[in-house]
């Protein structure tokens, strides 16, 4: 078995990107633009952007966090967005999700401009994504397909199984995994909450992506021997035994299943890390106008 380790994977990315920011700057280009909203002050997301911002900074890119209150309203939310849509210093920008249930999700994503949006959830870039066409990439997503190639796994005629079909995991990486390129040319399977007979369905894996937010669900049993498995749920559970007073555990109950695979992905350290640097690099892109020109 090997280890797929996200955090040394994510350390050479970042270190590629701060040397492309020089680059950009010696150039005389404008130095790369990331903005994130923040609305309210849930702590999970509070951490999120603060990562986000701190590794902005590490590689030289200029970053910005808007922080709004809980209570603003749809359309001042909106307003914005649309500033910010404008706003030629900046060249990428996230709404951080989730909104307090007075804002609908979905109208805000879609009032981001598409080239704007780094964080591949607009319907422009899932769509043009879906056929095959440059988009910015949802980070996560992009994420797991980028430490598959860093470990040069082999994906052409393999069956790969996801488990989830969120719009921000599951759906793009079984779209990704299926595209004619590498990695992908897998034939995909999705599963969710009324797939009858998971079992039968991963164990049929050679590659099994599991995004469910189900602690600990996939067990030995019900994995193929030598299958890659990618874990991208976090959960933070109390202990005793860390300084912090939590840790992290994933979707997988990796120490038994560990003894099967061929590649897994531990929690944390496996695919977590890869989410902000798969966001600096559409950044990039967007400050470089390479999607869209
Ligand atoms: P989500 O929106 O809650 O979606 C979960 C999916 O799993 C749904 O499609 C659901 O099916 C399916 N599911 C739930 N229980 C199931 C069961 N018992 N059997 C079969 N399918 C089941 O979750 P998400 O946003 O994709 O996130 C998934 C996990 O990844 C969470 O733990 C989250 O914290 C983590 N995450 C990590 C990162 C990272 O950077 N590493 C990024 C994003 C998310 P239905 O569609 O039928 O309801």
């Amino acid at each position: 078995m090997e280890l797929i380790d996200g955090k040394k994977i994510s350390g050479q990315i970042k270190e590629e990107i701060a040397r492309e920011v020089e680059q950009i700057k010696k150039d005389g280009g404008k130095t790369p633009h990331l903005v994130a909203v923040l609305v309210g002050n849930d702590a999970a997301s509070e951490t999120y952007v603060s990562h986000k911002e701190k590794a902005c900074n590490k590689v030289g890119m200029d970053s910005q966090v808007v922080r709004l209150e809980a209570g603003i309203s749809e359309e001042e939310l909106l307003k914005k967005v649309y500033e910010l849509n404008n706003d030629e210093q900046v060249d990428g920008f996230i709404v951080q999700l989730p909104l307090p249930d007075h804002i609908d999700e979905q109208k805000v994503i879609e009032a981001i401009d598409p080239k704007k949006d780094v964080d591949g959830f607009h319907p422009i870039n899932m769509g043009r994504m879906v056929i095959g066409l440059p988009a910015y990439l949802s980070a996560t997503p992009a994420g797991i397909m980028e430490l598959l190639k860093r470990y040069n796994i082999e994906t052409e005629g393999k069956n790969c199984v996801v488990l989830g079909r969120s719009n921000i995991v599951g759906k793009p990486v079984a779209n990704l995994m299926l595209q004619k390129a590498y990695p992908g040319n897998t034939t995909v399977t999705v599963c969710h909450s009324r797939t009858k007979n998971l079992e039968s369905y991963t164990r049929q894996a050679d590659i099994l992506i599991v995004a469910m937010g189900k602690m600990e669900f996939v067990t030995a049993d019900m994995v193929k021997d030598g299958a890659v498995i990618i874990d991208v749920g976090i959960h933070r559970i109390k202990s005793d035994k860390t300084k912090s007073g939590w840790k992290l555990k994933g979707d997988v109950k990796f120490d038994e299943v560990k003894e099967k695979a061929s590649y897994i992905t531990p929690v944390p350290g496996g695919v977590g890390p890869m989410t902000i640097v798969s966001l600096l690099r559409n950044t990039i892109a967007a400050s470089q106008k390479r999607i869209y020109g």
